[in-house]
């Protein structure tokens, strides 16, 4: 591999929030130079954002038959990912969603939280409530509370720690500091790395910053502090134009921080990158 520009978060038209083929993915990142590529699909068993975000056996099984082609097509420039999303009961329980995936038909599993007990940082009801700094801490203690009853053996890594940042607020600058969410954020961390798991950097956030600069040294200081040796990095692109976005600058900030490694998944086994 040349380079360590992986781009481990991505969504074709499996997703309902998404419309690009696995072809035009995988053209655009070779065309972009990056050395390998997770496309990572939701499934969900949760219809708070809809009856179209609730996956069945059918749709499970048409984006594994996509993702096996493309991963053959590819030569492996393509691994199998999924972003898993905590349920909300409404209908779905986790029971349903562990019932529809099997963990090892996939390379790399990421566990997002995208609502709970009916509220979302993409609501605007979230951010009427609550500070920026308590919508952050709200959203990792949320996270803290539902991985525990997750099994651990269906995910790699957390998604997105910092989504609030794209949520519905009015904030000129919603980037995040440390102090905002540092209790639940070392809670988050602990728990991690106990389970020998890891969090993502997810570039997408940064887009939505001013002058589009980079957030998270502080927290992912901590991370290496506490013990933290890897993480993934993934653009969350649903459009051409975002696949790839800012993956070097992510890879200077795990430098910065301290991480040693960058991780890429075949068949759920980590594979590690020094960070250069
Ligand atoms: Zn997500
Ligand atoms: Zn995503």
């Amino acid at each position: 591999m040349t380079n360590n520009l992986f781009d481990y978060h991505l969504h074709s038209f499996h997703s309902p929030d998404g419309n690009m083929g696995m072809e035009t993915i995988v053209e655009r990142a070779q065309k972009l130079g990056l050395a390998e590529i997770c496309i990572t699909d939701h499934v969900e068993v949760d219809a708070s954002f809809g009856h179209e975000w609730q996956a069945n056996a059918e749709t499970v099984a048409a984006l594994l038959d996509d993702l096996n082609r493309m991963q053959e097509v590819t030569n492996g420039f393509v691994k199998r990912g999924v972003e898993l999303a905590f349920p909300d009961n409404n209908p779905g329980t986790v029971e349903d969603l562990t019932r529809l995936v099997k963990p090892d038909d996939f390379d790399f599993a990421i566990i997002s939280l995208h609502q709970y007990k009916g509220d979302s940082p993409f609501f605007e009801s979230f951010f009427k409530e609550r500070t920026l700094a308590e919508a952050a801490a709200s959203y990792i203690k949320w996270i803290n509370q539902r991985i525990r009853e997750f099994p651990t053996e269906y995910y790699d890594v957390v998604g997105h720690i910092d989504v609030v940042v794209k949520g519905s607020h009015t904030c000129a600058d919603p980037s995040l500091s440390l102090s905002f969410f540092e209790e639940e954020v070392r809670e988050l961390f602990r728990f991690l790395i106990d389970k020998g798991k890891s969090l993502e950097v997810n570039t997408s956030a940064y887009r939505t910053l001013p002058g589009n600069k980079v957030h998270g040294l502080d927290w992912l200081t901590l991370f290496a502090q506490m013990g933290g040796e890897y993480v993934t990095i993934g653009s969350d692109a649903h459009r051409p134009e975002h696949i790839g976005y800012r993956l070097q600058d992510a890879i200077n900030l795990i430098r910065e921080a301290g991480i040693p490694y960058l991780a890429t998944f075949d068949k759920r086994q980590a594979i590690m990158h020094k960070v250069k």
